[in-house]
């Protein structure tokens, strides 16, 4: 099992999550972070830290597509462990439907 980080991360990107992990396994994508599951030890507590509730455990159903996305993605993006400001629109984004085929960049960020 893992927490995988899902379709509301994309263009919020908080940050809160990167700061509670213990193991530092979130990557940075250009407008989204992930997971790397083979890292992640299932500890929970950055679920409830996601403003924008974008991370779930992959036990919920009709995630594999995430699981598969923060896989992959965890393996080409940077690590990032300090968080840095949200964007500007951050807050405006939060909640709208379809964000994966709207806007989600396979761009790295920038990292630490
Ligand atoms: S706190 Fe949530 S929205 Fe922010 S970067 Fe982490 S997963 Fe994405
Ligand atoms: S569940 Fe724990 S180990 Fe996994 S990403 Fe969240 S904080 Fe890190």
């Amino acid at each position: 099992m893992t927490y995988v980080v899902t379709d509301n991360c994309i263009r919020c990107k908080y940050m809160d999550c990167v700061e509670v992990c213990p193991v530092d396994c979130f990557y940075e994508g250009e407008n989204m972070l992930v997971i790397n599951p083979s890292e992640c030890i299932d500890c929970g507590v950055c679920e409830p830290e996601c403003p924008a509730e974008a991370i779930l455990p992959d036990t919920e159903s009709g995630l594999e597509q995430w699981l598969e996305l923060n896989a992959k993605y965890s393996a080409e993006w940077p690590n990032l462990t300090t968080k840095k400001d949200a964007p500007a629109d951050a807050d405006a984004m939060r909640g709208e439907e379809n964000k994966l085929e709207k806007y989600f960049s396979p761009e790295p960020g920038e990292g630490d």
